[in-house]
């Protein structure tokens, strides 16, 4: 957006907060939960009203394809909000409740069962759900998708030592949760689709170490396979692939990604192109709807280009940014993006986006189990990844944010600190 758009922007809703009196978010997810925190943090004292379609308060996924799938986290340590939390906040919590369309002219938003609420905002924090695979046989009893609390009780139920649990994608699901699984004494296949796992977040060589990774630690791992049918009903007993083999499974995982939930702002006539399209506030075309979180589509100011991220980091940003905008305090979302993951020992933490560096740097050795990788573009740091160097992360998020032109040698050399390439002050 040019400046003087942007700016013509800001003033507009600096003078919002006065009135706002009534605030109405769907997705009772990590962006809802964090808006409407976020707002009583910052003193709105207005009603608001969380909706949500699962029957949680508030919670974190990131635990349901680690901690909560092991048994190890209960349900209640995984609630953001607590319902205590919630109410001593005056924060109205609809649970259970699915909304179904925006009245934008009469500023309503209706609910399936038939309840209309009337809103001076609009959040939509609607995140994204699980794609499915639409091959015959993908509706089997013994096929699960991995999104909610409610997932992960049904994947649990079959998770016994000695069981054989196919998973369908080779991305942070699919192999999170065959480290787990192995870990539990499962017999784990992973099928990729690409020709390597993780391929839509890193390079090939932090690629072949997960994969390596997996395989030692006993995971069938294939990549570059196909699927071509599901084979039993009413439970599927093989998964077909196109080379002619055949998988035997006791259950499926399908992990291949998500699809934002865009629905609710299409059928309001809203933009939507690879997620619900806001600004630099989260705002939507519509001065009175913005949208937060996995279902949105916004302008990158770090990166100068549209974005849709899907991260607990990003879903915490939007939500606060969309808070201080409700307030009449707009903040433009300027954030490098950055992501983790566990799997077994091991933490990967990724910052930047790597897509287009020129060079790679690596610090320590792929063969080994800590490594950090550094994606340079015209001499300066675009993207990292490190697995477990809590502390080159730490460095590295600060170079990254500061475009910082780095020397490829002092960066591979491991008894250089990291610290001591960050630019003067
Ligand atoms: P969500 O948290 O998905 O919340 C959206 C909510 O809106 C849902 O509860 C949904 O039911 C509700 N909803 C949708 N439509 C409607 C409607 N019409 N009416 C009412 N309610 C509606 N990210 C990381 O950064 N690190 C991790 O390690 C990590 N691990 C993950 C592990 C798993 C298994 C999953 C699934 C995700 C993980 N993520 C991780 C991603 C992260 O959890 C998401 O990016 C984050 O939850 C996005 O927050 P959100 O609020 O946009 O969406
Ligand atoms: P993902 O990271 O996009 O990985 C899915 C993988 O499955 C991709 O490599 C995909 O390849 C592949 N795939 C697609 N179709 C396939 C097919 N028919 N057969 C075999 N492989 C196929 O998505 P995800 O792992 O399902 O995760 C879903 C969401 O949860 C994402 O938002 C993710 O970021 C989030 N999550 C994050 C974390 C984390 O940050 N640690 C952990 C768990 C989940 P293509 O690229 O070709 O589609």
């Amino acid at each position: 957006m040019p400046g003087s758009d942007l700016h013509r922007n800001k003033l507009s809703l600096m003078s919002e907060s006065a009135e706002v009196k009534n605030v109405v978010i769907v997705g009772a997810g990590q962006a809802g939960g964090e808006t409407a925190s976020e707002l009583r943090r910052q003193g709105f004292t207005g009603r608001i009203v969380l909706v949500g379609e699962e029957p949680q308060v508030p919670y974190r996924r990131p635990p349901l394809s680690k901690a909560f799938l092991a048994g190890t986290a209960t349900e209640e340590s995984l609630f953001i909000m607590p319902p205590a939390g919630l109410e001593k906040a005056h924060i109205e919590f609809l649970g259970g409740v699915r909304a179904e369309r925006i009245d934008r002219s009469a500023k309503q938003l209706h609910l399936a069962d038939g309840r209309v609420l009337d809103y001076d905002k609009l959040v939509l924090a609607t995140g994204g759900r699980a794609r499915g695979l639409t091959l015959a046989g993908a509706e089997g009893k013994n096929v699960f998708p991995l999104r909610s609390i409610a997932d992960v009780k049904q994947l649990r139920a079959h998770c016994q030592s000695g069981k054989r649990l196919v998973i369908i994608g080779g991305g942070f699901i699919g192999l999170e949760v065959a480290a787990v699984a192995v870990k539990m004494g499962l017999k784990v296949t992973v099928l990729e689709g690409l020709p390597r796992v993780l391929a839509r977040v890193t390079v090939p060589e932090v690629s072949a170490f997960f994969e390596r990774v997996h395989r030692e630690a006993g995971v069938d791992l294939h990549t570059g396979v196909q699927i071509t049918a599901f084979d039993g009903a009413p439970l599927v007993t093989h998964v077909d692939l196109e080379n002619g083999s055949r998988v035997p499974a006791d259950f499926i995982l399908v992990g291949i990604g998500q699809v934002p939930n865009v629905e609710l702002a299409q059928i309001a006539g809203l933009a939507v192109d690879n997620g619900i399209v806001v600004d630099e506030y989260s705002r939507t075309e519509d001065p009175d709807i913005y949208a937060a979180g996995d279902c949105a589509n916004h302008p990158n100011a770090f990166y100068g280009r549209r974005l849709r991220l899907e991260s607990v980091q990003n879903a915490m940003e939007q939500g606060r940014v969309v808070a201080a905008a409700l307030l009449g305090k707009p903040q433009v979302y300027n954030v490098v993006p950055w992501f983790w993951s566990d799997q077994y020992d091991l933490k990967l933490q990724m910052v930047g986006l790597s897509a287009g560096f020129d060079h790679m740097v690596l610090r320590g050795d792929l063969n080994g189990r800590s490594f950090a990788a550094f994606y340079l573009k015209d001499g300066r740091m675009i993207a990292a990844d490190t697995v477990s160097r809590a502390q080159d992360f730490m460095f590295a998020k600060k170079l990254v944010a500061l475009h910082a032109q780095v020397d490829p040698l002092q960066l591979a050399d491991e008894s250089v600190s990291l610290k001591t390439l960050l630019p003067a002050a």
